[in-house]
C-alpha cells in the first residue's frame, strides 16, 4: 500500500478513544461514571425531534440543495443577524454534517505546504489536526490559567509570520470555558490591519452557553466581514450531537470553495436532520435556556467539589459545558492521572495534554453530567487523590 503521507499527519480526539474504553469497562460490568465526552445529557427538545419526524412522514427522503435547505439558511442567517448586529447574508451560509468539518473544510482550502495556522493550546484537538493533514505547519498560542484561559492579542500577534494564512480562535473554549473580552479582540483586530491576506476561523458553537463575562462574537466586527469564517451549530445548545449538522459563514471569497468541497464529500446534510434544525432556530427559544442554566449550575457545583479536593483546583469555567482542573500538585502526569482514575475509579475523563502541550497538569471533566454523576466523580476522584503519595 501506498498510503498518502498526509494520513500519518492525522490526529484523533482523545474523547473518542476514553468514550470506547469507558463502554469496555462498562460492558464489563464497571459502574462508569462518564464526564469524558462532551455532550448534554439532555434530550433534543421535543419539538424539534417532531418535526424530524413529520419531515420523514411528509416525504423529505431525497436530496437537499448542497449548501442547505433554503429556508434553513434564510433562518441561521436571521437569527445571527439579530444576535450579532451585522446583515448576515444567507447566500453565505452553509449547512454541514455537524460544526466540525468546517475545521477541515476552512484548513484545506486554507493550509498546504508553506503555510501556517494558528491555533489555541490548549484547544479542539481536531486544529491542529486538520491543519498539519492538509500540509500546514500548526503553531499554538498559548491559553493561560493566569489569564483565566483567555486568548491575548499580543500572543497571537507576535506568532504571525508571512506565512501565516489562519488563525482559529474559540469562544467560549473547549477544554478552558475561557470567554474573550471585547477590548482584548478590539486591540487583536487593530493588529491584523498590518495582515490583510491572513483569515480568521471563529469557533462559536458555545455562543449560548456564558455563564459569566459576555461573549462577543467576531460577526459583530464589520471590517472582519471579508476575512472571517465562523463555525457554528445546533449540536451543543439544543443537545443535538448525534443529530450530525452544523454551520458555517463563509467570506464571499471562499464560499464557492467550500461548496465545491461539500458536493465532493457529502453532498447535503439529511434532509430530516435541516428540518430538525429550522425548528431549533424558529422555534421556541426555552429549552435553551434552561439547559443553560442547568450548566451554569453543575459548572458552580463541580468546581466546588473540585476546590475541596486537596491539592486540586479549579478555576470557574465562564461558559462551555468543561472544568479544567489543575491536577499539577498531585505528581502525575495529565495522561497517568487520566487513566488511573478510569482504569482503578471508573471515572471518564480527558487528560489536557489531549488538547495540547500546555494542557500538562490539567484534566477536562465534562459538566453536562447529572449532579450525581458530578457528586460520584468528585468524591472518587477525591478517595485517588488521598492515596497518593
Ligand atoms: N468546536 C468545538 C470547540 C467543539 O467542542 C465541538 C464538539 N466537541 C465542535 C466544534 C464540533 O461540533 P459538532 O458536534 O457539531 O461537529
Amino acid at each position: 500500500m501506498q498510503l498518502n503521507p498526509s494520513a500519518l499527519r492525522l490526529g484523533t480526539e482523545t474523547a473518542f478513544s476514553v468514550l470506547a474504553r469507558a463502554g469496555q469497562l462498562a460492558s464489563a460490568g464497571r459502574d462508569i461514571v462518564n464526564l469524558g465526552i462532551g455532550q448534554p445529557d439532555f434530550p433534543t427538545p421535543p419539538h424539534i425531534v417532531e418535526a424530524a419526524v413529520k419531515a420523514l412522514r411528509d416525504g423529505a427522503h431525497g436530496y437537499t440543495p448542497a449548501p442547505g435547505l433554503p429556508d434553513l439558511r434564510a433562518a441561521v442567517a436571521a437569527d445571527l443577524t439579530s444576535r450579532s448586529g451585522q446583515m448576515v447574508d444567507p447566500g453565505l451560509v452553509q449547512i454541514l454534517p455537524g460544526a466540525k468539518p468546517v475545521m477541515f473544510f476552512a484548513s484545506m482550502l486554507l493550509g498546504g505546504p508553506g503555510r501556517e495556522i494558528l491555533l489555541p493550546d490548549p484547544g479542539f484537538p481536531i486544529y491542529s489536526s486538520a491543519a498539519a493533514y492538509s500540509g500546514a505547519q500548526p503553531v499554538c498560542y498559548p491559553l493561560v490559567e493566569e489569564n483565566g484561559f483567555a486568548f491575548t492579542a499580543e500572543s497571537v500577534l507576535s506568532r504571525l509570520t508571512e506565512r501565516t494564512s489562519l488563525i482559529i480562535l474559540n469562544a467560549p473554549a473547549n477544554p478552558t470555558g475561557g470567554v474573550n473580552d471585547r477590548e482584548e479582540i478590539d486591540k487583536f483586530i487593530r493588529g491584523l490591519e498590518n495582515y490583510p491576506d491572513v483569515m480568521l476561523l471563529s469557533d462559536e458553537i458555545y455562543d449560548r452557553l456564558v455563564f459569566s463575562g459576555q461573549h462577543s462574537s467576531l460577526l459583530s466586527w464589520p471590517e472582519l466581514a471579508g476575512r472571517l469564517i465562523l463555525l457554528n451549530g445546533w449540536s451543543k445548545s439544543y443537545a443535538m450531537t448525534g443529530w450530525r449538522i452544523g454551520y458555517a459563514v463563509w467570506p464571499p471569497s471562499l464560499f464557492d470553495y467550500a461548496d465545491r468541497l461539500a458536493i465532493n464529500i457529502h453532498s447535503c446534510v439529511n434532509a430530516a436532520a435541516q428540518y430538525a434544525a429550522l425548528a431549533a432556530t424558529t422555534g421556541d427559544q426555552s429549552a435553551v435556556e434552561e439547559m443553560r442554566q442547568a450548566f451554569a449550575r453543575r459548572a458552580e457545583l463541580i468546581t466546588g467539589r473540585l476546590n475541596a479536593i486537596d491539592r486540586i483546583s479549579c478555576q470557574a469555567p465562564k461558559g462551555a459545558f468543561y472544568a479544567f482542573a489543575n491536577i499539577s500538585q498531585t505528581g502525575l502526569s495529565s495522561e497517568a492521572f487520566q487513566d488511573q482514575l478510569l482504569e482503578d475509579y471508573a471515572v471518564a475523563t480527558v487528560a489536557g495534554t489531549a488538547f495540547g502541550q500546555m494542557g500538562e497538569g490539567f484534566l477536562r471533566l465534562s459538566s453536562a453530567s447529572s449532579d450525581a454523576a458530578i457528586e460520584t466523580a468528585c468524591t472518587r476522584l477525591a478517595e485517588m487523590v488521598a492515596k497518593l503519595n
